[in-house]
């Protein structure tokens, strides 16, 4: 567990992340967003889209974090605020509730990744002319920029960074009952190409959210703390707790979101009870 939140604030390993401000950020206004947007900056690194974050020339965006490709963190808005990352947007959410402008539904995460990528006679480039060495050859599902016909480059995304999104989602899933994640290409599909075709976002939610029913979670887990585990009535301490389960009480898992496990409670090998328990108390 080594990212968590506290307070809003990202930790790892115990310790919080950088800390580079944005201004541009609000109120909730008593929303509890339950959507993160993935994002990429079109920029160098973390550190210098943290400082256009807070620059005065920034005509006004943010995000919660940017995670660079190297894994590592800045924190530049904290999650029981709402930062300005998605912009003129609509979604039908997973509840069919129709939201307008996500920035009050949802939390946003930036990943520093250059996007669509030009040709130049020595291979693909940035924008900024840094070159790409290897770079995903793809057509964005909603028409390339520019409409650029058939395949265009995009910069890969490394797996450090990946993994580090994994961790940081999975903290915001843990703290805020997240239970859905987009692309600001699905919420602002006319004027927005992030995170992309380089982001395998089938995958990234499945590590996330779990919710990738074809995984075969069937083992037979047992419950592994002295004091007893809370089988709850959801996927998160929110929910009331049903049961205290005994050390080696057998559990048999139907569905995992997050770090929360859906299980049958085993009696004589046989279920008689169904809930919700903390991936980390069972084995
Ligand atoms: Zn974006």
């Amino acid at each position: 567990m080594a990212v968590s939140i506290s307070r809003g604030m990202v930790r790892k390993d115990g310790r919080a992340v950088p800390v580079v401000p944005s201004p541009y950020k609000s109120s909730f206004d008593g929303n509890q967003p339950k959507i993160l947007v993935m994002h990429f900056t079109y920029g160098s690194s973390a550190a210098s889209s943290a400082e256009w974050f807070r620059s005065k020339q920034n005509p006004g965006s943010s995000a919660h974090v940017v995670i660079d490709r190297d894994g590592s963190i800045i924190q530049c808005v904290s999650f029981e605020e709402c930062a300005w990352h998605a912009g003129a947007s609509s979604w039908r959410d997973r509840h069919g509730n129709r939201l307008e402008g996500l920035n009050r539904h949802s939390f946003g995460i930036e990943l520093s990744n250059w996007g669509y990528l030009q040709k130049s006679a020595s291979g693909w480039r940035s924008y900024t002319g840094a070159p790409i060495a290897d770079p995903v050859l793809a057509q964005h599902k909603n028409g390339n920029p520019d409409e650029t016909p058939g395949l265009i480059g995009w910069e890969p995304y490394p797996a450090e960074q990946i993994d580090a999104a994994v961790e940081v989602a999975r903290a915001i899933v843990d703290a805020y009952g997240v239970d859905e994640i987009v692309g600001h290409d699905d919420i602002a599909p006319t004027r927005k190409w992030d995170p992309g075709p380089a982001f395998d976002m089938q995958k990234f939610r499945a590590q996330v959210l779990g919710d990738d029913r074809s995984s075969n979670d069937s083992d037979t887990l047992s419950v592994i703390v002295d004091e007893g585990l809370n089988l709850r009535s959801g996927p998160s301490t929110e929910f009331p707790t049903v049961s205290l389960l005994a050390r080696g009480t057998l559990l048999q898992p139907l569905e995992r979101r997050g770090r929360w496990l859906l299980v049958s409670v085993m009696k004589n090998g046989v279920p008689f009870s169904t809930g919700w328990v903390h991936g980390a108390y069972v084995a």
